[in-house]
């Protein structure tokens, strides 16, 4: 069985992955909450736990994973924009929550095995609750329920922070009510206009990270295997769930392995609405499908902060032209059943190498071009789209991908960037020179990568 290790951010190591039961290997992911259109930061997140999914299913079969994804649809986000446009707040969620579905459609992210709202689990909260008050980790005042910040010592293993770091890193609200800045809202009063639920504490609704202890516990028990996210939830959404969590149900693990993906950034700083840098994901896809932008999320690894540029979007729109033109050619051969290419699977299992995954996918795309005999084709055809699955990619019919593009004009760039390698393997840097000029002069740019050669239009 093929081994998988994985960053895990409890330890700072990577890890050799071992679950807890191989015939039921549990994962949760936090997902969005649904207030507004999806952004760039909402969508790398699962697209890079797709591909994690994926290569769990493939290790370890489609039906003994289980991947749960929350949607939260209780924040006072969602409670803003109620304000802010009048529309009521199961307009706002319901409306989101498709946008959601239909985003990660597009971006070819399976649908996970559960993706949980909020509201549906207050029960499971509440329970919750009830067990950290009686467990003595948290005290009810002024209709808030609290985290009592002093009842845990290894509160910060995770983020490897110190009480001190972590109080002048954060935002935390000083109130009257708490016994230490420190501790976090479990449960919070709701006004009779506001979202809430009839609780042992009064009318209220429940803070943030409640809902994926609760979750989490109902759907995967009280110890799994693989707890994912952004690197920015580590602190202090991950934290104050693993606090939860632990101190509710004393002596499980709750989650072994914590990874976490880096950070976005547009243009080489972070993406905010401040610098107008700010995009959300119908914006980015009208300027290039939206098999270009999963490309180009998993152009870098995972743990790395990830760069947007629209350049590097289109440089992925012309990785895929390249791909689909090799599938183009043989659009009429069958494709042979075969297993994906061990390296690609290696590569994937390595902590998840996707630059490495899609260098070979490049090197697939070069042999099934380099095929003549049928038979030849049928299986680097099979080999190609096979591996190119388990990154979610090359999953529409190549016909369909250049849909309004003239196909003749992609298969005369390819055959002369072909040109142009070969020239350049026989040192005839004049003539590869003279090709990359020809292709200029019809505003076509060409851009070389440790990858391959891609090409854009100008
Ligand atoms: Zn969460």
């Amino acid at each position: 069985m093929t081994t998988i290790s994985l960053y895990n951010t409890l330890h700072r190591r990577k890890e050799e992955f071992k679950p807890i039961d191989s015939t039921n290997v549990r994962m949760y992911v936090c997902g969005p909450t649904v207030y507004d259109r999806a952004h760039l930061g909402n969508v790398k997140t699962p697209v890079v736990f797709d591909v994690l999914f994926r290569l769990l299913r493939h290790v370890y079969g489609e039906q003994n994973v289980n991947y749960v994804s929350n949607i939260t649809d209780v924040d006072d986000k969602i409670l803003n924009k109620h304000k802010e446009t009048g529309k009521s707040i199961r307009e706002i969620t319901e409306q989101t929550y498709q946008w959601y579905v239909d985003d990660m459609a597009k971006l070819n992210v399976l649908a996970p095995t559960h993706r949980p709202r909020a509201t549906e689990y207050i029960a499971e909260m509440i329970e919750l609750l009830k067990l950290l008050l009686q467990n003595g980790h948290a005290y009810e005042a002024e209709g808030h329920v609290l985290f009592d910040f002093d009842s845990m010592p290894a509160y910060g293993s995770l983020s490897g922070r110190s009480m001190k770091e972590m109080l002048a890193g954060a935002r935390i609200e000083v109130a009257d009510y708490k016994k230490n800045p420190a501790d976090f809202i479990l449960w919070k009063p709701s006004a009779a206009d506001q979202p809430g639920w009839d609780s042992p504490w009064g009318y209220g609704r429940p803070g943030w990270h409640l809902e994926c202890s609760a979750m989490s516990s109902k759907l995967l028990g009280n110890s799994f295997d693989i707890h994912g996210g952004g690197s920015d939830l580590i602190f202090p959404h991950h934290e104050n769930e693993c606090a939860q969590s632990m101190c509710a149900h004393p002596g499980e693990h709750f989650a072994n392995y914590w990874v976490h993906g880096g950070m976005l950034m547009v243009d080489g700083v972070k993406m905010s609405k401040s610098l107008g840098n700010f995009y959300t994901i119908d914006e980015v896809l009208a300027k290039a499908p939206a098999e270009a932008l999963r490309l180009l999320f998993l152009s870098t690894h995972y743990h790395q902060p990830f760069n947007f540029t629209f350049d590097g979007l289109l440089q992925a729109k012309a990785t895929l032209d390249k791909f689909y033109n090799a599938l183009l050619r043989v659009v009429d051969v069958e494709t042979a059943k075969v297993a994906p290419d061990n390296r690609v699977v290696e590569a994937l299992a390595d902590d998840l190498n996707t630059p490495l995954a899609l260098s070979y996918l490049h090197e697939l795309t070069n042999v099934l071009n380099k095929a003549t005999q049928e038979d030849e084709q049928k299986t680097a055809k099979g080999l190609l789209l096979a591996s190119a699955g388990m990154l979610g990619l090359l999953e529409q019919n190549p016909q369909d991908w250049f849909k309004g593009a003239n196909n003749e004009d992609v298969a005369f760039i390819e055959a002369k960037i072909a040109e142009r390698a070969a020239a350049k393997k026989a040192k005839n840097y004049a003539l590869a020179d003279a090709i990359r000029e020809e292709l200029k002069a019809q505003g076509i740019v060409l851009e070389d990568s440790p990858i391959g050669t891609t090409w854009k239009k100008i």
